[in-house]
């Protein structure tokens, strides 16, 4: 083949590609699609101000339901599903992290009368209790892991908290062994409780791990700064939100074994602005 001929074609075959690739991009809707990120990616992300006026959500944090042991972080059994079913007779639905990080950034609408749940410390009935109660209810929870508990005796195993991913629920993070995210010194602080565990529970689950909860609920300025980085929001307890931050001290509220009445005058009280 000569020069010219070897150019010629050369020059035909790349005019044929550039053709097919336009046309599989049109008919993918790959065009569509980028077009549409676009235009969402314009839309004004809400200052910190405008996220704490906006009507907080009520956000519940189980840790134990136990028959077998007594305090304020363990709920019966019956106290569990009493709560789930008064949720669900009273028109709550429950919403995901995604959920809650839209509305309060973007003004994104939530279903009627929208609470969260969620699990801190990675117990075994997490999985094998709460779950398979709120699969009942079509509720959907928050998994809160401290990774060092992977496949202890009384937590969760690595199959268990997959199984929670795949089934529609939120997996996050509570640090590899609950020691509070005010005490991290060093990077290697960080990299132990944060970025290894953050990591790891990817793998698990096959799905990004986009948010926190704080160990014993504790945080400050400084933290939720550093957490910021890693996840969209973090989760404390029931104290004042940073006032710069508010993504990353979103409040929850700790559930006592009280009745199913109670629970609801709590959160009224707890998130409600007067
Ligand atoms: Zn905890």
């Amino acid at each position: 083949m000569s020069i010219k001929k070897i150019i010629f074609y050369s020059i035909i075959s790349s005019i044929v590609l550039s053709s097919c690739q336009k046309s599989v991009q049109q008919k993918s809707g790959i065009k569509e699609e980028s077009t549409s990120i676009k235009s969402e990616t314009k839309q004004t992300p809400n200052n910190s101000e405008q996220i704490l006026t906006k009507p907080e959500i009520p956000i519940l944090c189980y840790h134990r339901i136990s028959d077998n042991s007594k305090g304020d972080y363990t709920v019966s059994l019956a106290t569990f599903a009493e709560h789930l079913k008064i949720l669900s007779d009273s028109g709550y639905h429950s919403i995901v992290p995604d959920q809650l990080y839209d509305y309060l950034v973007y003004n994104k609408t939530l279903p009627q009368k929208p609470f969260m749940i969620t699990f801190d410390d990675s117990r075994e009935e997490h999985s094998t209790i709460a779950a398979k109660e709120m699969a009942k209810y079509g509720f959907k929870g928050v998994f809160f892991i401290m990774t060092i508990t992977y496949n202890k005796k009384n937590y969760m195993t690595t199959e268990q908290i997959a199984e929670l991913a795949k089934n529609g629920h939120i997996v996050g993070l509570h640090s590899w062994d609950h020691t509070m995210a005010t005490k991290y010194k060093d990077s290697l602080d960080w990299q132990k409780q944060v970025v290894l565990p953050k990591a790891k529970l990817q793998v698990i689950t096959s799905k990004p791990v986009d948010y926190w909860a704080y160990p014993n609920g504790v945080f400050n300025h400084e933290a939720a700064s550093e957490l910021s980085k890693y996840f969209k929001m973090s989760f404390s307890l029931s104290t004042k939100r940073d006032s710069l931050l508010p993504l990353q001290s979103v409040r929850r509220m700790i559930t006592t074994d009280c009745s199913g009445e109670r629970l609801l005058k709590s959160m009224r009280r707890t998130f409600d602005k007067n």
